[in-house]
């Protein structure tokens, strides 16, 4: 009986702190037209988005949203769309270049992901150690985040990895140890070079990076067509 009532407590403190969660959203500062995007761009072009394979026309792009190929077996975005912040394009370029002296490239699995996207993510999977959490966003959804690996640049095979893209398993996280030497040794060169380039690895995931800057970059929940569009007429008016 005792463990019984343990286990309603349990659960009502889940639902109400979740509740309260949900509501912060509200206060959330969101993008959700490319009219406001447009102004925030204006005011400062490090705000600009760019296509990653327009930018570096030498990375691979493998989108897994785009396809049921992930950990949610469902297409969360209508085409494979890499869209990121300028700076972070930057950045990447120079990985991409300092890789290349190695023979190695880089394959982006995702990059910016609408708001909505990571909601319907959580709604799908309400885990609050490898997900998105809706009521602070995911910094995919600022356009700063992305989530690769390394692949051999002549063959464009993946370098062995500790895990697969969204393993959720400790296996995943950047400090796991029980490895094989060469697996430990590609995992480590990913992170060595995002990290020389301003990218801080995720504390749980060895495949998502993090852009270091000082600009207040806001959420965004607009569609990447939009924001593709939105590239072409800035691009057009310069
Ligand atoms: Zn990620």
């Amino acid at each position: 009986m005792k463990s019984i009532a343990l286990i309603l407590i349990t659960i009502l403190t889940y639902i109400s702190s979740h509740s309260q969660e949900n509501g912060r959203t509200i206060n959330l500062k969101i993008i959700k037209t490319t009219a406001h995007l447009e102004e925030t761009i204006l005011l400062d072009s490090n705000k600009s988005f760019v296509q990653i394979k327009d930018f570096i026309p030498t990375i691979e792009l493998d989108i897994k949203y785009a396809t049921n190929q992930n950990v949610f077996y469902r297409k969360l975005y209508s085409r494979p769309s890499a869209l990121i912040r300028l700076p972070v394009a930057k950045a990447l370029k120079n990985v991409q270049e300092d890789l290349f002296a190695k023979g190695i490239g880089l394959k982006i699995y995702d990059a910016y992901r609408p708001y909505t996207v990571t909601c319907k993510m959580f709604e799908i999977l309400p885990d609050t150690i490898y997900m998105g959490l809706p009521w602070k966003g995911s910094k995919h959804n600022k356009g700063i985040s992305l989530d690769l690996t390394l692949i051999d640049f002549k063959t464009r095979k993946e370098l062995p990895m500790p895990t697969p893209f969204d393993a959720l398993v400790y296996a995943s996280h950047p400090n796991f140890k029980l490895l094989p030497e060469n697996v430990i040794q590609n995992r480590d060169l990913l992170i060595h070079t995002m990290s020389k380039f301003g990218f801080v690895v995720d504390p749980v995931e060895w495949w998502h990076f993090n852009y270091n800057s000082d600009t207040n970059f806001e959420l965004i929940d607009i569609p990447h067509s939009e924001i593709e569009n939105l590239i072409l007429k800035l691009k057009l008016k310069r």
